[in-house]
């Protein structure tokens, strides 16, 4: 059982020049954010990462990350798990105008005054941005089949008022 808790905030070029490597967890309901977004958070935020510099010396620092939530199915309305695994590969830069050069396999990240990147808010916005947009079962795990989400033979609407006329009435008033 890996329970290291990992630094929030670091260095990534000093932890590059040093080779760093890190396996742990961050305590999911720290990330407050996150909690917001989803039913709950059902493990720690299990994280490895690796920080080096690459042949053009480019600091950078890649890794994989494993969450599981819960999330509320749009279509049953019931809680199911849901598993987040992501790989990341950042670079730090500082303020935008880096972004450009940077070669695409990096993402960039900006470091702050100190040249410290915060880890742990970087990757919280990871897991966020990996979260489905609309949560669903899967189909067979659904209560709710697809054959039930028809609304049977609907009628053609006799008369349908236009909606500004709608609107007209409603000034009126
Ligand atoms: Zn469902």
């Amino acid at each position: 059982m890996i329970n290291v808790k990992l630094p929030k905030r670091l260095d990534p070029v000093k932890s590059a020049q040093k080779l760093s490597s890190y396996e742990g967890i961050y305590v999911a309901k720290d990330m407050l954010r996150l909690n917001d977004m989803v039913d709950s958070i059902l493990s720690d935020v299990s994280v490895k990462v690796e920080f080096a510099k690459d042949a053009q010396s480019l600091t950078y620092f890649q890794g994989t990350l494993a969450v599981q939530v819960m999330l509320v199915c749009q279509r049953c309305n019931q809680p199911y798990p849901h598993d987040v695994d992501i790989e990341f590969c950042f670079s730090p830069v500082q303020g935008s105008e880096q972004d450009e050069t940077l070669p695409d396999a990096y993402e960039p990240v900006e470091v702050d005054d100190h040249g410290e990147v915060d880890l742990f808010q970087v990757l919280e916005d990871e897991v966020i941005l990996a979260l489905p947009i609309v949560a669903l079962h899967a189909e067979e795990d659904c209560s709710v089949k697809a054959q039930d989400m028809s609304f049977g033979k609907i009628e053609p609407e006799p008369e349908r008022k236009n909606p500004f006329a709608v609107l007209k009435e409603l000034k009126r008033d």
